[in-house]
């Protein structure tokens, strides 16, 4: 497989930012990520999408496809199943993007530790907190979970930045604030595919184009402007 093409396996707490983040790359880089979308059992949440965001499958329907071999990893998180199918890592690879998978530390290990690490060389991120506190207020603000479930996701988050500790990702992000972290972020996936530069020089000169143009037609509604001596 090129090395453009290797996908990104990324990991960290729920609520720590990993959508938001991966959203806004995606959006600067049109046509160039696509996303691995997973099946699982959870419900889902107010604004999600099935086949966008995930598969939302019942429990039979998932131990199924187990059953079958279907997935590249699953496992089992906050008592739900989640999932990589091997066709949803196909299907972005067949679209020539960079798969992006979002995945819990189970499914991490899996992939590392199993044939799948060879088949698709991934590059492993992780993203954490910068304090604790703020990743309960983040879930929290969400307004999306149960109490319970808020108790459960901070639990499976105290874990799992733990066992993050003895994974060998080739990256640690830590979130403080949304712009820093995308600027690592996005130098994360800069360094790894070296294309992506030529897009963001040509993302940026549009932009500076846009300024000048917009700076030319106020300068020209000001000489205007004057010319009239203030009358319309
Ligand atoms: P959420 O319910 O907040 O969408 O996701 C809960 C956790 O499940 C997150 O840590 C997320 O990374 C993980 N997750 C989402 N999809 C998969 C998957 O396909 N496999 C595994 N192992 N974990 C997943």
């Amino acid at each position: 497989m090129s090395d453009e093409l290797r996908p990104v396996v990324m990991c960290g707490p729920s609520g720590v930012g990993k959508t938001t983040l991966k959203e806004m790359l995606m959006e600067k880089y049109p046509g160039k990520f696509g996303f691995s979308v997973s099946h699982t059992t959870r419900p889902p949440r107010t604004g999600e999408v099935d086949g966008r965001d995930y598969f939302f499958s019942d429990k039979a329907g998932m131990e199924e496809m187990i059953k079958e071999d279907k997935f590249v990893e699953y496992a089992r998180v906050h008592r739900n199943i989640y999932g990589t199918s091997i066709s949803a890592v196909q299907n972005v690879r067949e679209a020539g993007r960079i798969c992006i998978l979002d995945i819990d530390i189970q499914g991490v290990k899996t992939i590392m530790n199993g044939t799948a690490h060879k088949e698709l060389m991934p590059y492993y991120l992780f993203v954490q907190p910068h304090e604790f506190s703020a990743l309960e207020a983040r879930l929290r603000k969400r307004a999306t979970d149960t109490e319970e479930q808020i108790q459960t996701r901070i639990e499976t988050a105290k874990k799992e930045i733990a066992a993050s500790k003895t994974v060998p990702f080739d990256k640690f992000l830590t979130n403080e604030n949304l712009e820093d972290a995308f600027v690592e972020y996005e130098s994360f996936f800069l360094d790894l595919y070296p294309s992506l530069s030529k897009q963001e020089e040509v993302a940026g000169s549009m932009f500076r184009n846009r300024r000048c143009l917009t700076k030319a037609f106020l300068s020209s509604l000001l000489i205007g402007f004057a010319f009239h001596g203030g009358k319309v």
